[in-house]
């Protein structure tokens, strides 16, 4: 893509309504752009992370076995009332009156949904066990929308949703979500700690929220330093051995780790020693659930099981926060100049700055670049614009790809780019035709 054709309206000041790094970050590189309290257009930059996400998050489900589906973001209330959470949903529930004067609402989730399309379409053991997923749309009216795609009234959501038989098959379909939701954070570069959630009146260790470490987190969480030293990186793991996904659960669930809300001092302090005790700021990413079957009792969900009984389906509900992850994500990987893009996750794979538009031999060199990069499968922005040095460093730091490749009169005649890794922010000269293997390696 040339800069010159891409649309990113950069804000050359900080915008006053920014909060938190990331919100500000998110404005000034022209990804999101507000549209009235909590709900934001996603510009074409802030698209291409948004979408990278949904890709991580659907490469991972898919490994698991999980169907993607697509359902509404509008709902009829009559589900609702079913379930008895139509009145108990409050004023965070959006509701709309059709010109037929029927209740709709727009979903703040789907657990009553997809139950009613689970009942539809399965009656036997033998379609069992199945996951559903998708990624779409929520509205919540917030009271307090805030921090910019952190806390929306309009966000992305993963939400799936498990079915099983039994409740230990429900619970080893509630453990390889916990897996690959662990993988699925440590591909976009982050540590998302799961703490014991609390569970309401089902109880067991059946809920767990996954946090990372913000200083602009919104909750205080309490942790055992041992989460530090363990295997964050993406493990392999065979989803049908019950007993490998069970024991991956075991060693990150046996640590002590917790939201304030559920949070036990004495309990800290029985499980971990003092020197070893973290608490700091989290932002939740990810939220997951087995609830056994409180909606399929009420939805009448029943299955046929193979001596012939009708009995209620055991679900569980599993989230990933896609849009809140993408202000996540960076409150995790910045410095003063701007955002960090972890590889996996970066708008474009590198950026090349033209130092001196308009001079011949330089824009031949970047055009050559440019085409070669991409011909080797880079996704590259190309600043082709008619700016000031300075600016285009400024707007490249901030922005924050993997790469920067300068390209400069001087270096033409040297037959050499400056190469810039944005995290190290290490420069290194290197010849034209080896940038693509220098920045692969
Ligand atoms: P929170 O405690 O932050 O309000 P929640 O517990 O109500 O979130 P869940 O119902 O568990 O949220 O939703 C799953 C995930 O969706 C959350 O873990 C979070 O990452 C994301 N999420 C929830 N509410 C919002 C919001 N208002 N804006 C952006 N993301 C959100
Ligand atoms: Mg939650």
């Amino acid at each position: 893509m040339r800069l010159s054709k891409f649309f990113m309206p950069i804000l050359r000041d900080d915008p006053k309504e920014a909060e938190i790094v990331s919100h500000k970050y998110m404005l000034r590189a022209g990804m999101i752009r507000q549209e009235s309290a909590g709900i934001y257009s996603w510009l074409p930059l802030g698209l291409k992370v948004l979408k990278k996400i949904e890709n991580i998050v659907h490469e991972e489900q898919a490994k698991t076995g999980a169907n993607e589906l697509l359902m509404p973001t509008i709902q009829s209330a009559d589900l609702w009332r079913q379930s008895g959470r139509y009145e108990d949903y409050g004023k965070e529930m959006l509701r709309i009156t059709d010109r037929h004067d029927r209740d709709m609402l727009y979903g703040p989730t789907n657990e009553e949904m997809i139950t009613s399309i689970f009942k539809s379409g399965v009656q036997s053991y033998k379609d069992m066990p199945l996951n559903l997923y998708h990624i779409q749309w929520k509205f919540r009216d917030e009271v307090r929308p805030r921090f910019g795609i952190m806390r929306g009234r309009e966000f992305l959501m993963k939400d799936g949703y498990s079915f099983d038989m039994t409740p230990q098959e429900g619970k080893h379909a509630y453990n390889k979500m916990f897996v690959a939701y662990l993988r699925t954070y440590a591909r976009m570069g982050l540590k998302a700690i799961p703490m014991r959630a609390d569970t309401g009146p089902i109880g067991g260790d059946s809920s767990h929220e996954f946090l990372i470490l913000a200083d602009t987190g919104e909750s205080e969480v309490f942790f055992d330093k041992a989460f530090y030293d363990m295997d964050w990186s993406t493990f392999e793991i065979d989803y049908d051995d019950k007993q490998a996904v069970a024991s991956v659960v075991d060693d990150f669930t046996s640590k002590y780790a917790a939201a304030e809300e559920i949070h036990n001092q004495e309990e800290f302090d029985a499980k971990v020693p003092k020197d070893r005790q973290v608490s700091g700021r989290g932002i939740e990413v990810g939220h997951i659930f087995f609830f056994g079957t409180k909606y399929s009792k009420p939805l009448g969900a029943l299955v046929q099981d193979a001596e012939g009984n009708q009995v209620p389906v055991q679900s569980g509900s599993y989230g990933i926060g896609v849009s809140r992850l993408v202000g996540g994500i960076i409150e995790a990987s910045h410095d003063e100049n701007g955002i960090i893009w972890p590889q996996a996750v970066a708008p474009f794979d590198v950026g090349i700055i033209n130092l001196k538009s308009g001079d011949a031999a330089t824009d031949k060199q970047c055009e050559q670049l440019y085409g070669d990069l991409q011909a080797a499968g880079f996704d590259v922005l190309y600043d082709d614009r008619d700016d000031r040095a300075g600016a285009k460093f400024a707007r490249m730091d901030l922005i924050g790809l993997p790469w920067a490749i300068t390209v400069g009169p001087r270096g033409v005649k040297s037959g050499m780019a400056e190469v810039k890794n944005r995290k190290s922010g290490e420069k290194t000269d290197v010849p034209f035709s080896d940038v693509g293997k220098f920045i692969s390696q």
